[in-house]
Order: structure tokens, then sequence, then C-alpha cells
């Protein structure tokens, strides 16, 4: 009796076990992101809705989560990771810590070239990082290329943050690639030169100090003002207001992205969750709410971002913005862009 009630035991014990585990299996996925945006935790809710998997999401910098995937070798709990910016997933990747996705839903959502060559990263967003100008203040034909930034007529008038900043690594990175070292270095040291001020704040404080009258143009990213247009503080409202986008010509884009990891526990929802935020719905929610242009060529940018226009990129492998990141981290210390 005592025996079999023991038998008994260990068996609902193990029950318990074998259904935690498959559970959890299916129930799940892990997500570290550098993304801090609103319309990510909408996008996750739904996504939780309608398939019943959880996200548990730890939200970090690029380095430091790529580092703790590193650190965690095989029992990360990562699934997926995702970052701000192409140049971070490129290193993730050439670090080990990827794996490729071979799903026809994702090259049917995403188009090559925002995609990795070999599929270990995906596109989610894309980016432009361009020129934001005082309306009053700057008459839009005076504008033309990143090139023109640094001719003497924006002199004491340019307004950019911290070289630290990976968007602005990975606006250099892309001159690096198409133009060269010489290049980048002349352009870096042009724009230091024509500076309003020591780098100092984020984008949006770019577009701040513009209105403020400190500078006449900022370069910054194209979502952040649409952000600020739609912001519930009336101040940020108003400074928008006073702003206009200009694209140069070949706009430097980037996309946020996605890769999964090398030791996902969880490959299925894991890809299942890519595929979610590549899809019609997600791409809109992208659009409408976080101001960024969708990367599935299916959904149509919002009402505000046809409202700045259409323009040209850069044509390069994103991939570059990873390979050419030390060296363009270099001439920013070189021409002394804190
Ligand atoms: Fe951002």
């Amino acid at each position: 009796m005592n025996k079999l009630y023991k038998a008994n035991l260990i068996f609902i014990f193990l029950l318990i076990i074998i259904f935690t585990t498959v559970a959890g299996a299916e129930g799940e996925v892990n997500l570290y992101t550098n993304r801090h945006y609103d319309t990510d935790e909408l996008l996750l809710q739904e996504f939780e809705e309608d398939t019943g998997i959880m996200v548990n999401v730890l939200k970090g910098g690029s380095d430091e989560l790529i580092e703790k995937i590193a650190r965690e070798g095989k029992d990360t709990s990562a699934d997926l990771l995702i970052t701000a910016d192409a140049g971070r997933l490129h290193r993730a990747k050439t670090m080990g810590l990827l794996q490729p996705v071979k799903s026809k839903v994702l090259f049917n959502n995403i188009p090559k070239n925002l995609r990795d060559e070999e599929n270990y990263w995906f596109g989610l967003t894309i980016r432009g990082r361009v020129v934001v100008y005082a309306k009053n203040r700057v008459n839009e034909a005076d504008l033309s290329s990143y090139e023109d930034l640094i001719d003497e007529k924006w002199n004491g008038k340019i307004l950019v943050r911290s070289s630290s900043n990976i968007y602005n690594q990975s606006l250099l990175a892309s001159f690096i690639e198409l133009y060269g070292r010489d290049w980048a270095v002349n352009w870096a040291e042009g724009i230091v030169k024509n500076m309003a001020r020591k780098p100092q704040g984020n984008d949006r404080d770019q577009a701040t100090a513009v209105v403020a009258g400190q500078g006449d143009i900022a370069i910054m990213n194209t979502y952040y003002l649409g952000k600020m247009l739609n912001s519930t503080n009336q101040e940020e409202v108003k400074v928008a207001k006073q702003l206009e986008i200009f694209f140069p010509k070949k706009t430097h884009i980037n996309v946020s992205g996605i890769g999964l990891t090398r030791h996902a526990k969880n490959k299925e929802n894991a890809v299942r969750l890519i595929e979610y935020l590549t899809s019609k719905k997600a791409q809109e929610m992208f659009a409408k709410a976080n101001f960024e242009y969708p990367v599935n060529n299916e959904v149509k940018p919002s009402e505000l971002l046809k409202s700045w226009g259409e323009f040209k990129t850069q044509d390069i492998n994103l991939s570059s913005l990873g390979e050419n990141n030390k060296e363009a981290y270099m001439i920013f210390n070189q021409v002394g862009w804190k």
C-alpha cells in the first residue's frame, strides 16, 4: 500500500514535470529588446492574445543585451534579439549568437536588401536619418546632400547628438561604404566645424534646440518628429510644428531588426513572432503609431509619412553598417566629434 502510494506520487510528479515542460515549450517566447517604444508593447500584447504564446521581454541597451547573450552561452534564455540598428545585429551574427531562419513568410514580407544575406537577421522597420530644419529660417532650396552640410554657409548652425550614439555611427559607416574613408573623415571634420554647440542630448533635443534658435538644422531620425507632432506634451507639438523634414540625396536608412538566437529554446514560437511583426497588421502599427517606415512592401506608409514625401535611399548592404562600425568610431575620435 505504502509502496503503491509512493509510486503513484512519483508518477503524478513526473506527469507534472512533463506537462509544465511541454506547456512551457509551447507557450512562451523570450525576447531581449533594445526598442523602447509603446507600439512594441501593444504589438506583443496582441500577439499574445492572437496566439496564446506568452512573450517575456527583457529591455536593455543593444551592447548590454548582446554581451548578456554571449555570456549566457548555451543556457541563454533569449530566443530573440531586437536592436534599433542593423549594425548591432550584424555584430551579434559575427559573434555567433544568431542562427539563420528559413521562412517563406519572412522572405515574402521583407525585401532582400532589408535582411541579412544569409537570413541571420530581419529588418522590422525602416528609419531615415535626415535633415530637420527651422521653417522660418532655412530655405529648402539651400539644402541638397549630406555633403552640403559641411559647406561654410552652415557654420555654427548644425545640431547633432554625440558620436557615441549608434545612429550617428551607422550614418558615418554608410559613408565609408559608399565613398571611402577619406570622404568620411572629411565629412565628419566638416560637421564638427559647423556644429552650433558641443554634441549633447538625444534626437528630440536637437529639434528643440533648433526651435530655440541655437542652430538652424538638426540631423535626426524621422520618427522622432512624428512622435513630437503627436505627443501629449504640448511643448513638443509646438516645437515640431515649426520644423520641416528634408531628405538628403541618397537618404541614409537603417533598420530596427530582429534575429533568432543560436541557442533559442522556443524556436517555433520565435519564428512565429518574427512573422507576426512583419505581417501587414503589425507593419501598419509601426507606421501609424511609431512613424517608422514599413519593411513590408504591401503596407503603405501612414498619412503623416506620406505627407513628408518620397525619397531615394542609399543603395548599400546594411551589414556594412556593422562592418564599418569600428572605423566610424575611430574617425569620430580622430576629428573630435564627442
Ligand atoms: Fe530611436
